[in-house]
């Protein structure tokens, strides 16, 4: 069967030293090879590649890039994103495309494998030298000072070169010509290891042996890198673990993993081709990989999820203490809460100075703040939920030119952009906007952006939401504000993802957002035409008792939806086991709030939803972190999940107003409850019933193509399933690649929406 939506076009933005050493006839043969349409052409920035064809060909030629490419070609970064199908006939080299100046700062390379070689090797005067580093790889994004890309301009530069390495440096044949890092242990940046109180334990080798020798010990150990401190202990430990998660105040929530190589992570999770790829990746992210059942990491490192979130050494200095520990540590960022990560080692003896038991530092300055990025692999491609590292400040190149212009994203897990041209620059993740740590780390990288990337906005997109931080600050800076309403600003981020313009049906779930009838949106779905955005339906509102401070606890989401379902019914006695998360005096006060209609706000979130019905089948009355119970439902799912879905319905669409659609209908799960239905059948009906409500609005749009975004499309399955049934019926759906799917995404949707507004004038 000839299935005319896997007939694709992907499309790749390389970046690094891949100009002049054979790349396009690479690229060219290996097209040829796989029978696709498309070119490849050199830009101010990088290479780009366009091939066209069958999907499974198109993943084929991704990782073909990736493992064939010529020896001299050294991708700093490889981008793909899957989009819809011109029609390219033939392949052709195409002349170099005139661009503008380059200015695109390059983010931080893993290092390379000659560099890997070399300090693994007793003879080569970089043995064990954890800075080693050469044109191919290195820190970059966390060193540069400003542009132009010299040493002079760089956090290197008060380190002089000795003759060996400036004879490398000079030398237009050398692997570290021009590299702005070079150095080596006679000349470069040394570590040491200090206790908490700054006295200098040891130095250099002795250094990492003592680190290694502490973290094998159970130990928590503070380790300066790349883009800010991290936390290590030993992974397998369970005592270290827990005491890890006692001091940094982190009790449920995922922690990462590194392993020492390829092999070990094999052990311990199921890695396809492309999640291969990914792991050793110039970017090398922190992967999301399923776990095997025997591993031998410590279970309290990510009680009951399903995933281990998984990165390899990706600098020598980490390399070195992997190799002496042997076996996977847990690695999670230097900081406390969602706060920006720690990047001074001043600054980290005061902060992390009631976690970290030792500190391993180094003396070459970090000059902004770079977190681990994240990403997993859904529908057979690629997703960043966290774009930081390796990625940031990578443009998203989109098809309009832009005013200057800011965006400052929305309050948890924020990242800003900058556009200018036909680049959307966007920031490094900066973290939840809560404490005023986190408020100046978004002030400075805000500053720091514009100032490196020489953009001078002439104005500036915020959140609808009139209390966030970034729109306060905003408001503030005397340009003409802008402001987008939050899911709206997902919608558009996904299709300026995908290089997608209307006519779309947005879908946008997330947890909630400010929505401008005084209400919580979180279960949205708009028809976007090339003028506007309708509201086209949502979720029925339900009342939500406290808040905000619901999100905290799923239990007073159901018991919004249940009374909104059935009024005061739900407080009769037989309902009374439903609602074992609270005690008799709290439930009384709620039903005050709830009868007087009390600071209980009306949600249409999707993200609440699933908080409630997880209280419901007993997975979790109160949230210890974001979405933990939403995550809780998705992972009981069982492997082969069964079809059948919950009903919905739908009432009529009156003057202008959107559908509204009442799901799950309440009874039907408390039905399934009273003849104790499993958690996972359950699960497997909701799941399945918002799909189905999905497939509904897209018949009832009139559109064809789908975009799925919102944190909800965080979970696997959901995205899926959705796009699987969504293709079922000829649809055509689209969901985040390069951006993120939850909040970090929405600055890149909020300048698209500022320019649909400019334009539309
Ligand atoms: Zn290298
Ligand atoms: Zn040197
Ligand atoms: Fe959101």
């Amino acid at each position: 069967m000839v299935n005319k939506d896997s007939f694709q076009r992907l499309k790749l933005t390389i970046r690094g030293a891949v100009q002049g050493v054979g790349f396009r006839p690479f690229v060219f043969r290996l097209a040829q090879r796989l029978g696709l349409q498309g070119f490849v052409c050199n830009t101010a920035g990088g290479v780009i590649v366009e091939v066209e064809g069958d999907e499974p060909l198109l993943r084929d030629f991704l990782l073909k890039i990736s493992c064939e490419a010529p020896e001299r070609a050294a991708m700093a970064s490889v981008e793909p994103v899957f989009i819809e199908a011109v029609g390219h006939r033939g392949f052709e080299i195409r002349e170099s495309r005139e661009g503008a100046v380059d200015t695109w700062v390059s983010p931080d390379i893993a290092m390379c494998d000659d560099c890997r070689q070399e300090i693994a090797d007793p003879s080569n005067r970089r043995f064990a030298y954890p800075f080693t580093n050469c044109m191919h790889c290195g820190p970059r994004y966390s060193m540069i000072e400003r542009l132009p890309y010299d040493r002079v301009n760089t956090s290197m530069k008060q380190f002089k070169m000795c003759d060996a390495c400036q004879r490398e440096y000079d030398d237009p044949l050398a692997r570290r010509f021009h590299a702005q890092p070079n150095a080596c242990a006679a000349c470069g940046p040394r570590v040491a290891l200090w206790d908490g109180s700054g006295r200098v334990l040891a130095k250099d080798g002795e250094a990492i042996a003592a680190a290694v020798a502490a973290i094998l010990d159970g130990k928590i150990v503070a380790v300066k890198g790349i883009g800010g401190f991290h936390l290590l202990v030993d992974a397998a430990s369970d005592t270290a673990v827990m005491r890890l998660r006692e001091r940094k105040r982190r009790f449920a929530k995922p922690l990462a993993l590194m392993f020492p190589d390829l092999a070990s992570v094999k052990t311990a999770c199921v890695v396809v081709p492309l999640e291969e790829r990914l792991l050793i990746s110039p970017q090398a992210p922190i992967v999301l990989l399923r776990r095997v059942a025997g591993d031998v990491i410590a279970a309290s490192v990510a009680p009951g999820n399903p995933y281990w979130g998984v990165m390899l050494p990706y600098s020598p200095l980490h390399q070195l203490l992997l190799e002496g520990v042997g076996r996977a540590v847990v690695a999670t960022s230097g900081n406390i809460a969602e706060e920006t990560i720690c990047i001074d080692a001043r600054e980290a003896l005061k902060r992390l100075e009631d976690i970290a038991d030792i500190f391993l530092v180094h003396d070459r300055p970090i000059l902004r703040p770079v977190d681990d990025s994240v990403v997993r692999v859904i529908c057979d491609t690629e997703q960043v939920i966290r774009r930081a590292r390796g990625y940031a400040p990578l443009p998203v190149m989109v098809d309009d030119d832009m005013l200057p212009a800011l965006a400052v994203g929305g309050h948890l897990k924020n990242a800003v952009a900058l556009a200018r041209g036909k680049d959307v620059f966007i920031s490094s993740h900066i973290g939840d906007l809560e404490t005023v740590p986190s408020n100046e780390a978004f002030q400075r990288s805000i500053d720091d952006m514009g100032t490196l990337l020489d953009i001078k906005p002439e104005h500036v997109v915020c959140d609808a939401h009139p209390d966030y931080y970034s729109t306060y600050y905003a408001q503030g800076l005397g340009i003409p504000v802008v402001t987008v309403q939050h899911h709206q600003a997902h919608v558009l981020a996904c299709m300026a993802d995908n290089g997608l313009s209307a006519p779309v049906l947005g879908v946008s779930w997330d947890g909630s957002g400010y929505g401008p009838d005084g209400t919580v949106w979180g279960g949205e779905f708009f028809s976007v035409n090339d003028k506007d955005m309708q509201r086209l339906a949502c979720f029925e509102p339900f009342y939500l008792p406290g808040g905000e401070a619901a999100v905290r606890e799923p239990r007073r989401a159901l018991l919004g939806a249940l009374f909104t379902a059935m009024g005061e019914r739900i407080f009769e006695d037989r309902y009374r086991p439903y609602l074992s998360g609270f005690k008799d005096e709290e439930l009384h006060l709620l039903r005050q709030m709830l009868v007087k209609r009390v600071n209980v706000p009306l949600t249409s979130s999707v993200g609440r939803r699933f908080d409630a019905l997880a209280a419901l089948v007993g997975l979790g009355h109160v949230n210890q972190f974001e979405g933990q119970a939403a995550m809780a439902l998705e992972f009981i799912l069982p492997e082969q999940v069964p079809r059948d879905a919950y009903s919905f319905r739908i009432s009529g669409r009156e003057a202008g107003r959107p559908y509204i659609i009442q799901a799950p209908v309440w009874d039907e799960v408390l039905e399934d409850m009273e003849r104790q239905k499993s958690v996972a059948q359950i699960s497997a009906k909701f799941h399945n019933m918002l799909v189905e409500v999905m497939v509904w609005a897209a018949q009832s749009s009139g559109m064809r193509h789908v975009v799925l975004t919102g944190g909800c499309f965080q979970n696997r399955y959901l995205s899926e399933h959705a796009v699987k049934r969504l293709r079922e019926e000829g649809f055509k759906p689209f969901w985040h690649q390069r951006i993120p799917p939850n909040d970090g995404g929405l600055a890149l949707g909020q300048i698209m929406a500022a320019h649909r507004v400019r334009i539309s004038l």
